[in-house]
Formats: C-alpha cells, sequence, structure tokens
C-alpha cells in the first residue's frame, strides 16, 4: 500500500460521521447507511453524512412542532433579538465558514466569503420582523365595524437545500422561518452539509433560540420523503433541479403542504452592438465561470446581437480572456475556475460538448483536455458555438464551465430566442442604449433580470426566484414574499356599537 493510500484510508476510518440537531442536541441518526462527505479539490473524504430516514425526520418534526406554541408566543422583538444573536454568530466566525464552503463545495474562496455575507444579509433582513410582521386594517366598513388582518405563523416549516450555495441557501430560510414564529427543520444538500453543521453549531450556543426552534436532518430522498409525507409539517421551502422541485412541489400538494420550489436554470446573457465590450465581456466570464458555472444564476449562453464584424469582435474577446482564467483548488488565490462537485458532473459537461461537436458546433475555447486534479472535478473553460438554438447546449442547464454561443440579428431575435426556453430564472442584456435596456427588461420572461449586471442576484430585502420551470409555486424566497410564505393571514372583522 502506497503511504498516500495509508494516508487515504486513515482519513477514511477517522472521519467524522456527523450528528443530527434535534430538539436543542446532537443526536445519531437512527438509520444506519452513510454517504461520503468528499472535498472536490482534492478528493479526501471530509465527514461521513448518516441517511436519515422516516423515523429521524419523525423526532425532529415532534420537537419543533412540541416547540412551536411557546416559540409563537414569544413578542416578535424578541424573536428578532434571537436573530440578531445568529447574525452576530455568523458574522463572528465568516471566516471559518467560508473556509468550510471552499473545503466542502469547492468554489473559491473570494466566492465562499461572498456567499457566507449573503448568508448574513438574509440574517439581517429577517431582524427587521416586527416591522414586516405588522398587519393592516380598515375603520368603519359599516356602523361600528372594522377590520383587521393580523399574520400568524404556518407551524412547522421545512428547508430542503442544494450543493451549490451549502451556506446561504439555508439562511434563505431558517432566519425568516423562525422570526415569522415557525419553527424549522432544515434537509440540507448531502454533498456538502458542514456549513449547515456549522450554523447549527452556532445555533446551539445561543440561548436566545429555544431548544426545539432550530433543527437539523441530514441525509437524502428518505429524509426528503420523509418530510413531504410528514403530517405535522405544515410547509416546504426547497431548492435545486427542476426535476426535483417538481417532484417537491406535487408531493408536497399531496399532503396539503404550502411549498415554494425553486428549481433550475438557463440564463442568457445578451450582448448588444453597443455594449462597452471591456466592462460586458469581464461580467458575462464571471457570470459564466465563476463558481466553475454551478450557480443557478449563472449565465450560461451568450446571446451575440449584431452584424457579423460585431459578432467576431465579442467571440474574439470573450475566448481570448477567458483563455486567461486560472484553473485550481478554490483555497488557491489565483483561481479563477473552480472544481465542479464531483467527478460525474464533469463528465456530464464533457459528454454534453462532445455530442454537440458532433452535430457540428464549434468548439471555440477546449477545457476538456486541462488537467483534471486530484479529485478528477476540474474543467477548463469552454466556449461553444452553435448554429442550433434549439440544442441541448442551447437549451439544457448543464452546470459546469462552459458557456454556449448563439447569434441574433436584433433584439426581437434575441428576446425570441431567450423566452423560447423553459427557464425563467435569470438574464441579463449588455448595452448603453436605455431603449433597448427597456424593451429586454419589459419583455424577457425571467424572475431576476440584469441590466449590465451578469449575475443578478436580488439583495436579501428583495425576494428571490425564477419563472417558469425554474418556480414551483408563487412565493419566492426571502424579501417580503419570505414573511408571506411563513404566515397565514386572519382577517378579523369586529362591531362595537
Ligand atoms: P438536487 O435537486 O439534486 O438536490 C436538491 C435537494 O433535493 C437535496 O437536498 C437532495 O437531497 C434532494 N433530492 C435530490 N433528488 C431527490 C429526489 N429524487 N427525491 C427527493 N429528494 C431529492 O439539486 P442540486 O444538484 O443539489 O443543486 C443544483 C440545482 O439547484 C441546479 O439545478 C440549480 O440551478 C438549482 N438551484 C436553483 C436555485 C434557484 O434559486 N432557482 C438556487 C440554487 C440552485
Amino acid at each position: 500500500m502506497s503511504s498516500q493510500q495509508t494516508a487515504v484510508s486513515r482519513a477514511a476510518t477517522e472521519a467524522r460521521v456527523l450528528s443530527n440537531y434535534v430538539g436543542g442536541g446532537w443526536v445519531e441518526a437512527a438509520a444506519g447507511d452513510s454517504l461520503d462527505d468528499i472535498d472536490p479539490a482534492t478528493g479526501a473524504l471530509a465527514a461521513r453524512i448518516p441517511l436519515s430516514g422516516a423515523a429521524d425526520v419523525d423526532a425532529a418534526v415532534r420537537a419543533a412542532r412540541e416547540a412551536q406554541p411557546a416559540w409563537r408566543d414569544v413578542a416578535p422583538q424578541r424573536r428578532a433579538r434571537a436573530v440578531m444573536a445568529l447574525r452576530e454568530a455568523l458574522w463572528e466566525h465568516r471566516e471559518g465558514l467560508a473556509q468550510l464552503v471552499t473545503a466542502d463545495m469547492g468554489k473559491t474562496i473570494d466566492d465562499a466569503r461572498g456567499e457566507v455575507l449573503r448568508g448574513i444579509e438574509s440574517t439581517e433582513a429577517a431582524t427587521a420582523i416586527p416591522h414586516l410582521l405588522k398587519g393592516e386594517n380598515l375603520e368603519g366598513v359599516a356602523t361600528g365595524v372594522d377590520v383587521e388582518l393580523v399574520r400568524q405563523p404556518v407551524g412547522v416549516v421545512a428547508a430542503i437545500t442544494p450543493f451549490n450555495f451549502p451556506c446561504m441557501i439555508p439562511l434563505w430560510f431558517l432566519p425568516f422561518a423562525i422570526a415569522t414564529g415557525n419553527t424549522f427543520v432544515l434537509k440540507p444538500s448531502e454533498r456538502d452539509p458542514r456549513p449547515s453543521q456549522r450554523i447549527f453549531e452556532l445555533i446551539d450556543a445561543i440561548d436566545e433560540i429555544p431548544s426545539g426552534v432550530a433543527n437539523l436532518v441530514h441525509g437524502a430522498r428518505d429524509a426528503v420523503n420523509g418530510l413531504l409525507d410528514h403530517p405535522e409539517v405544515d410547509a416546504i421551502s426547497f431548492v435545486g433541479q427542476a426535476t426535483t422541485a417538481r417532484y417537491v412541489a406535487q408531493r408536497a400538494a399531496a399532503t396539503g403542504k404550502r411549498a415554494q420550489a425553486l428549481g433550475g436554470a438557463k440564463n442568457s446573457m445578451v450582448v448588444m452592438p453597443d455594449a462597452k465590450l471591456d466592462e460586458a465581456v469581464p461580467a458575462m466570464l464571471g457570470s459564466a465561470f465563476g463558481n466553475a458555472g454551478q450557480r443557478c444564476l449563472a449565465g450560461s449562453v451568450a446571446v451575440l446581437v449584431g452584424d457579423a464584424e460585431r459578432q467576431e469582435a465579442v467571440r474574439e474577446a470573450l475566448v481570448a480572456e477567458a483563455a486567461k482564467l486560472t484553473l485550481g483548488a478554490g483555497i488557491d488565490p489565483a483561481t479563477d475556475v473552480s472544481p465542479v462537485v464531483a467527478p460525474e458532473a464533469r463528465r456530464k459537461v464533457i459528454d454534453a460538448v462532445g455530442r454537440a461537436q458532433d452535430e457540428g458546433a464549434d468548439v471555440l475555447l477546449d477545457g476538456r483536455e486541462a488537467d483534471s486534479g486530484p479529485a478528477e472535478t476540474l474543467m477548463g473553460p469552454t466556449i461553444v458555438e452553435t448554429e442550433d438554438a434549439e440544442s441541448e447546449l442551447a437549451r439544457e442547464e448543464l452546470f459546469g464551465p462552459l458557456l454556449t454561443l448563439v447569434r441574433a440579428a436584433d433584439i426581437d431575435e434575441a428576446l425570441e430566442f431567450v423566452n423560447g426556453s423553459r427557464y425563467g430564472n435569470a438574464s441579463a442584456i449588455f448595452t448603453t442604449s436605455g431603449r433597448s435596456a427597456r424593451a429586454y427588461r419589459y419583455g424577457v420572461e425571467a424572475g431576476m433580470v440584469g441590466v449590465n449586471v451578469g449575475v443578478p442576484a436580488p439583495v436579501a430585502w428583495f425576494p428571490f426566484a425564477g419563472w417558469k420551470d425554474s418556480m414551483e409555486g408563487d412565493l419566492h424566497a426571502n424579501g417580503r414574499d419570505a414573511v408571506e410564505f411563513y404566515t397565514r393571514t386572519k382577517v378579523l372583522t369586529s362591531r362595537w356599537r
């Protein structure tokens, strides 16, 4: 056995098995099976993840149910203070959390810091809950009759989250859910749950968040199905692939739960002939290749608008600048393009590029042969131009460092292509014309739109989600939508003569 193999097998036997956090304490999952949690940059085993089953979910949901009546009775301003305490803990430990995001998910340390900050911003937004929860009233609708609308928590709510933002996305939900008086169960991605584990370690030390208010259950499908089928779960927040989002929304509806399920994406970036290329190109490359293309807001298709000469100028600039990007481990500050989450994710993108090439697409920048690194997870930035606007590369989410180029004669043709997608998460236009920007923002079918912004992520005081197959349900994450989702309205009509 080589010394490297010895080291790996020692790490394997020593890897920590993560625990669930239920009713204010750490508990081992009853289910015996576990998954390996691998560092995507090195392939090293970082932890083992218990595959919790229905009994583990039931324990967490019962703890949440038991804690809910007393938590609902806590004054909103005191619940806000509990969320402020969480915010302080997250802020104090932000660098450690960012390091953990990079080690568990693979993204660059700069991106990880940005992600943690975004999660902190959602937490900060939820501290305004006394103001956000205030209702409405109308006096004198008839003689001596007044009407009042109040918001009450829905009860026990759960969130099921994806791998690509393992710190930020749990924090889209947890702070708003508990601030509104609900109790909460999180089922994080089974690929990278260590940032969630850390958040719950911080929660464990916060006296203002009583036992049972926030619970954590590790696992995969069985844990998700346990939550979806549990009669004591009142609402489900989900983020992940479009097919999983639809499944979650349908199963939640079948068991009478409120659901918001944010799905996948294929986002286009339109470059108008008047766009300033020195500003547009870096923004587009950051969107396409940042986080190795594994963002739901990644611009994975560039629509080049204008005559042949202009299109050639944009194409050349994109390829020349993308070729300069550095591939490597996320923890290396020099890295621009980090590993994808697993070897299968890399293979999926490489295979799709191969199929496109067989069908006649032009591979303008080819990252397939780049050194794939110790974990077979690195792929160089790849740019492919296709004539086929309905091809897999133009229409399907591939979630890797791949940018597809298509062409359009004018803004109408560009909009027709963009709106032909079954997804409607995000979209961007690069232009110096107010008229084009206005036509685009008015006509594009997407929930989040950027004008000269490649990654149009709304700040936490606004709702975050897409349209069409990118979203199942009506109320988005964050902002006022979060307050609406996590509360039920009650309208009181009183007569006092
Ligand atoms: P995923 O759908 O594979 O997993 C998400 C969650 O669902 C995980 O917790 C997982 O355990 C669970 N899950 C997966 N398959 C399941 C099944 N068959 N039955 C029950 N539960 C299941 O998503 P992912 O690969 O972790 O995340 C990437 C996806 O998330 C991309 O499609 C990306 O676009 C999307 N995403 C969307 C947004 C948004 O705001 N719309 C944000 C981030 C990520």
